[in-house]
């Protein structure tokens, strides 16, 4: 079942976001070759709590850190590591989310470290207009998988490859609701969007192919191909108005 928000919950979520707006913000300005991906992870989690919220990853599933730092050919779930620090030319996908008074915002971005090559900020560039036009699709009255056939068409159009295992998902008093959006699919498909709905969108995007694996750590997911991968995500109410990027200022 889909629940529906009401304005005042959306108004809650949107505190939330609104936290998670100002966290992309900072990590846009601080993330720099040399850092530790703990060192990220630890600033982040003082930064949200210093704003009254709580980290939504942290212990969910067993999950050791405040944000999901996955470098390079890594696609999503990295493990924060004091013994990882980013190198010049790396790319390094951001996923955090956080819970205000019982509700959930989740956002995720992928950031380059310094100087990287043409292709790979393309790559980078590519994802965070599938998100886009994923949100542009979040009218009321458009269908789900109108939403998860944006994302595929501009990724595919451009040559790089959508990731099948993880799916972006509803949210609000959990961090996953239903339903599940995949970014991929035929359009015209899946239940209408309406009013109240609150969807956390997240393109997976590879260089290569879409396939993945788990590495032994149990969560973080590479490509099987050791291609780069990019992602990014926010969290979206659907309104009579249209989108409402809560995520974003
Ligand atoms: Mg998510």
């Amino acid at each position: 079942m889909i629940v529906l928000k009401s304005p005042r919950e959306i108004g809650i979520m949107r505190r939330a976001g609104a936290v998670l707006a100002d966290v992309m913000e900072r990590l846009h300005e601080i993330v720099k070759p040399g850092m530790s991906t703990l060192e990220i992870d630890e600033g982040v989690e003082t930064f949200i709590a210093s704003r009254g919220a709580r980290p939504a990853f942290k212990g969910y599933r067993g999950f050791p850190g405040t944000v999901c730092v996955s470098l390079n050919d890594e696609v999503v779930h990295g493990i924060p590591s004091a013994h990882r620090r980013l190198k010049e030319g790396d790319i390094v996908g951001l996923d955090l989310g956080c819970i205000v008074d019982s509700y959930y915002a989740d956002c995720a971005f992928t950031l380059a470290v310094g100087e990287i090559p043409p292709d790979v900020q393309r790559l980078l560039d590519v994802t965070r207009e599938s998100l886009e036009r994923a949100i542009a699709e979040c009218g009321v009255g458009r269908r789900l998988s109108d939403v998860s056939h944006a994302v595929q068409s501009h990724v595919e159009a451009n040559g790089f490859s959508v990731v099948r295992a993880f799916v972006g998902h509803g949210i609000g008093r959990a961090l996953h609701e239903e339903p599940q959006i995949p970014n991929f699919g035929e359009p015209g498909r899946g239940p209408q969007l309406k009013p109240g709905m609150v969807l956390a969108i997240e393109p997976m995007v590879t260089m290569g192919s879409w396939e993945v694996k788990i590495l032994d750590d149990g969560w973080t997911a590479v490509t099987r191909d050791g291609s780069l991968a990019a992602h990014f995500e926010h969290t979206i109410a659907v309104t009579e108005h249209g989108p409402e990027v809560l995520t974003r200022r």
